[in-house]
């Protein structure tokens, strides 16, 4: 089976006043038909602009090299123009803040039946029962009337629901959902992901969940990428990463997380995250790496490379130390 989506060798570089900022560096990902894939990584990571450019979305300011298969089409090799009918129907999105995505001054409804009548040509009667059947299925109770609500008269959990209807009402195969829980509370972060995971299932979408939030992972990813300054520094599925972590830089996001059950974040590692404007020579995180003493001179100067774990169909690390011998178990 092929992957729906499929990103090579992605790069990202935003001009800067003082010169190119790299934000992504070469990152290569794919996600099935019904799994949930997560990049995971600190603020300036790179994963959200991952994430817009999987869509096209990046500003003009941006130059985007490498592909972005959305099932099959090069989205970085067609104009703008052929990439709008694909958003929506192929590939959609969600952000952290559904008030910012919602317009104000429109009903919830009105705004998901512009969504499918971009994609479908039917009348406005048979868009408005497609919003409302979009809403029960997100769990809107009483849609029949909530679609005439403005998105201000919507609790915040249920402008979330509103905003993933309106993602979904087209049946998109792939849904990027930037930071979708971060501003809810932990009950409605709950439901929010038990409706994404829902609907993934439901739906057969592959849905690529961007997060700083390792217990979100722990909870619903299939398989996990974990960014570090723009790069995959590791991947695999959810057991290779949380019970055989190999990148000390997962080691210590794990290490953090005392408990998975109470939705441990990201662990505050000592030092500064490096980013396209600083990074450091070598492994980009050797100034924060608990390993790097041991390792010494390649760590400073040789940037460890996204290499398969031996003896693992699919797990890779990025690192100078784990090809050499086993860390300790974590
Ligand atoms: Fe640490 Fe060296 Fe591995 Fe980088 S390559 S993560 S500095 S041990
Ligand atoms: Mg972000």
């Amino acid at each position: 089976q092929q992957p729906v989506l499929s990103l090579r060798d992605l790069q990202v570089t935003f001009r800067g006043t003082s010169g190119p900022v790299p934000a992504v560096n070469g990152v290569t990902l794919e996600a099935h038909a019904g799994q949930v894939v997560a990049i995971v990584g600190e603020s300036g990571s790179g994963k959200s602009a991952t994430a817009l450019a999987s869509m096209g979305l990046l500003p003009d300011s941006a130059t985007v090299t490498g592909s972005v298969l959305v099932e099959g089409t090069d989205l970085n090799a067609i104009p703008e123009k052929q990439r709008v009918p694909l958003r929506g129907s192929s590939i959609a999105m969600i952000f952290q803040d559904a008030l910012a995505a919602l317009n104000p001054y429109r009903t919830v409804g009105r705004q998901i039946i512009d969504a499918y009548r971009l994609h479908h040509d039917v009348d406005k009667r048979t868009a408005r029962e497609r919003a409302v059947e979009v809403l029960d299925r997100v769990g809107i109770r009483d849609a029949t009337r909530r679609v005439d609500d403005y998105p201000h008269e919507f609790s915040g959990g249920m402008r979330q629901r509103a905003m993933i209807a309106m993602a979904v009402v087209n049946d998109p195969t792939i849904l990027i959902a930037d930071e979708p829980t971060t501003a809810l509370d932990v009950t409605v972060q709950r439901q929010v992901l038990d409706l994404l995971t829902g609907l993934t299932d439901d739906l057969g979408m592959a849905l690529v969940l961007i997060t700083h939030d390792l217990g979100v992972v722990a909870e619903v990813a299939d398989q996990i990428a974990v960014m570090y300054a723009g790069r995959i520094v590791e991947s695999g599925s959810v057991l290779d990463i949380f019970d055989h972590p190999a990148h000390p830089y997962t080691q210590a996001l794990l290490g953090a997380t005392p408990n998975l059950e109470t939705s441990g974040r990201l662990a505050a590692i000592p030092g500064v995250p490096a980013s396209g404007t600083n990074l450091p020579s070598g492994c980009p995180f050797h100034p924060r790496c608990a390993f790097a003493a041991e390792v010494g001179e390649a760590c400073r100067t040789k940037r460890p490379v996204l290499e398969l774990r031996p003896g693992t169909p699919a797990h890779r690390a990025a690192c100078h130390f784990t090809t050499d011998r086993e860390l300790p178990d974590a």
